[in-house]
Parts: structure tokens; sequence; C-alpha cells
């Protein structure tokens, strides 16, 4: 029998490596079938192994928001690579680079490069717990800002106040250590803060959620986090991750007009390499090694050809501010369209959208929270995705992510997407 190159692969791939994949979602567990193992991309055209092409509406879950393999980095990496790879030594790129976020972010005095988003939550957690000498902090259900242990924690059940991991290898002296509140309610947040007064260091969040699929905070949300963080003398970190640099330049803080205290990045700041960043205000950052005491380390941190590739993406970004206006655009456009083919079907569904972010729930109530993400019909969900893959556009293959459009998308293919959307949604009956 004839198995295409990617179930090939798959199948080798589950030999050596866990699930056959290097991150879980990748894997297509939540929407069936095997994953597709990619060859190449160019702007938003993604090459499969069999040489099928689609439209990308990934960009590498965020990081290329300027399409695939873009011109100009490439040529910046190109043209370092030959100077050696590393040399764990300070470079000047890593000084070029720190000033160009102090100039296109608020509120960011000193910045300091991990290797991806994960070690940029972990460490800006440990410097909030450091600075404020207190040990707890409080997460959103939903919200995620990577895979170490204090962030694996959803709320326990009723309205119990204290974590339980939701991954073994987690310790449930780890989870003491994680508030968990919902999103978008300010009452569950002051709760949790009357009953652990003094304890807790510092609220982290999404200012928009990208890892529930696309849930934005409610207006006057993000204010009133600000002000408990101010009334109970703590710290707010804005995970940033998805939205830095992707939202307006200066992220979700420039966005809605809020100040966090420390800010986490990855994904758009490497221009896909493997970069993530902590940042924030002087006498915050003062506390990292060697001259505070917040130990933090890393030996590919500020790697000169991560740092030639985010620099790029960024310089791009910071002359040309009015990608911004162009991806809401483009992104409004595709909204405006899914929502009238998706008014003529006979299925349930919000569509919420922001920025270069958006998504399409099955669902019948208003996406503002993990319990009513998790209404997202999982099996319709797998359907879609499935029926627009076979029409050339590679959707998330999760229901709890969001879509991320990158500006090499032309009209062309946004009409391409919404014809393809009627035609799944037609097809997806016989399915
Ligand atoms: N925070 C947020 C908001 C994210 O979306 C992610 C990754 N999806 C992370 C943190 C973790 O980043 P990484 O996968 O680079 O470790």
């Amino acid at each position: 029998m004839n198995i295409s190159r990617s179930t090939y692969l798959y199948n080798r791939a589950r030999n050596v490596i866990p699930s056959g994949v290097n991150s879980p979602v990748r894997a297509f567990k939540s929407v069936g079938g095997t994953p597709l193992f990619i060859k190449k991309a160019s702007g938003s055209i993604l090459t499969d192994e069999d040489d099928n092409e689609y439209i990308d509406l990934i960009a590498s879950w965020g990081p290329m928001i300027l399409g695939h393999a873009n011109p100009k980095i490439a040529e910046a990496i190109n043209n370092k690579v030959e100077y050696s790879t590393s040399f764990g030594a300070p470079t000047e790129i890593e000084i070029a680079i720190a000033e160009l976020i102090t100039k296109m972010a608020p509120n960011i005095d000193k910045i300091r490069m991990v290797n991806s988003g994960t070690e940029a939550c972990m460490s800006a957690i440990r410097l909030a717990r450091g600075y404020t000498g207190r040990d707890k902090f409080i997460k959103f259900d939903g919200c995620y800002h990577g895979h170490s242990d204090s962030f694996l924690i959803k709320a326990g059940s009723g309205a119990s106040t204290f974590g339980v991991p939701n991954s073994p290898g987690v310790t449930k002296g780890t989870a003491n250590d994680t508030l968990t509140a919902r999103y978008n309610d300010l009452e569950d947040v002051a709760r949790l803060l009357e009953e652990n007064k003094g304890e807790v260091a510092a609220i982290i969040l999404e200012p928009v959620c990208g890892n529930m699929g696309c849930v934005l905070p409610k207006e006057g949300f993000l204010e009133g986090i600000r002000e408990l963080c101010d009334k109970y003398e703590l710290l707010l970190i804005f995970d940033e991750v998805m939205t830095g640099f992707r939202l307006a330049q200066g992220g979700a803080q420039e966005y809605f007009g809020i100040n966090a205290d420390l800010v986490t990045y990855g994904k758009v700041i490497g221009g896909g390499m493997p970069v993530g960043a902590f940042g924030g205000r002087e006498e915050i950052m003062n506390y990292l090694s060697p001259d505070g005491p917040v130990y933090q380390a890393g030996t590919l941190s500020g790697n000169p050809i991560a740092m030639i590739a985010g620099y790029t993406m960024l310089k791009e970004l910071y002359q040309n501010p009015q990608i911004y206006e162009g991806l809401a655009e483009k992104t409004t456009y595709l909204a405006e369209g899914l929502e009238r083919v998706f008014s003529e079907s006979i299925y349930d569904y919000r569509i919420n959208h922001i920025g270069s972010m958006i998504n399409v729930f099955f669902v019948d109530v208003d996406v503002v929270d993990f319990d009513t993400a998790s209404q997202n019909n999982s099996e319709l969900f797998g359907k879609f995705f499935h029926a627009m893959l076979n029409r050339g556009v590679y959707l998330p293959p999760s229901p709890y992510e969001s879509y991320f459009l990158a500006n090499s998308l032309s009209y062309e293919q946004l009409d391409h997407i919404i014809n393809a959307t009627i035609e799944s949604l037609a097809r997806m009956k016989f399915d």
C-alpha cells in the first residue's frame, strides 16, 4: 500500500521521539489523523513532505508575523553564521536588540534574553518572588505560561484556593503556591487576594488569551487587575509571549494603555529562532544575578544567530508601523467573511478577534473564560480542521489555540480561506 511521506515519517518518528513530536499539539491528537511533516515554507504557504501546499494560519504559533523565509531575516542570519554560532560571551547584537526593545515597548527599562517563552515566564515569577519576598502568585484558568512546574496548575474543585497539579510530576507543594482565578472575573481575584493577604508576589496573565482559543479581556478587566496589584502591593506580569510585538509595537501594554511591572516575550521577538525574554522596571530587573540576588542564567541565552534574527524582525516592525494596521484590516476582513459564512450555516458559533489574532468557536455562548472556551465542540472542530486542511488551509490542530495572521497573507488567500470555509461547513454534515 502506498502511504504518504508524512505518514512514513510519522511512523519513523514514533520509534525514537515520544509520540513522534517534540511538542504535543503537533501530533494532531485533538483533531485525529496523522500530522503533516513540513518541508519548507515561504510567505504564507507551507509545503509538506508530499509537496502539498497550505495557506498557513499558524505562523509557527505566532513568530512568523512577516511570513516565512522573510528575505531580510534569512540574509541577516546567513551573514552572521560564518562568524560562529555561539560564543558564550557578550556580543554587540545583544545590546542592539535590548535597545530596540526598550524603545518599542513601554515600561521596559531593562530586558534579559532567554531561549523560550517558558523560560521567560519561569524567570519572571522567580524574580517577582525574590523582589517581593512572597511565595504565591495568581494565574488564570486557561492561560498558558509555558511548561515549568508552577504553571501547570488548574483550579481545584469548588472554591478551593489551592491549585491542583494537572500533570503528573508537578508536586502538590509546588501547586500550593499557585492560585488560580477565573479570567475576566475581578471578584475572583479580589477574593484570592483577601484570603492570601501579604503572601502573593504577582499576578501573571495573558492580556489577550491565545491559549484557550482567542479570548479578549472584558472592558475594565485589565485596569481592575492593575488596581488590585497596586492595592495589594504586588507585581503585575503581562505574559506577552503571544501579544508582544503582535498586537502593536508595544504589545498589549500599548494597545490597552496598561502598565505592567514585568513583561515576558517570546515568538515574534526571535523571528522564528528559539528566543524568549523578560523585562521591566529597572529596580526590579536589577535584582537579577550577578549584581542582584535572584539567580538566572543560560548557556545559549543571547545567542548571536537568534539575536540577529530577532533584531532584524523587530527592526522591520519598528520601521514599518503600518504593518499593524494592515494586519488588523486583514483580520477584520477575514472575521467578517467568516461571520457571513457561519451565519448562513447550521452551526452555533462565536468569532473572537483582535489585532492579528482570531478564532472560531463552535459554541452557543460568548467565549470569555476557560469554562465557556471549553464548551467548544471539539468533534465539530476536528471535522472542520480536516475539511479545511483538505481545501489547502492549515488551522492550528487544536480547539484551544488562536489563529495568527501574517502580513504576507494576500487578500486572495483570505478569499480562499473564506471559500474553503463555505465548502467545509457544507461538507462537514457528511463527514
Ligand atoms: N506564554 C504564552 C502566552 C504562550 O503562548 C507560550 C507558548 N505558546 C508560552 C508562554 C511558552 O512559550 P514556549 O513555548 O516558547 O516555551
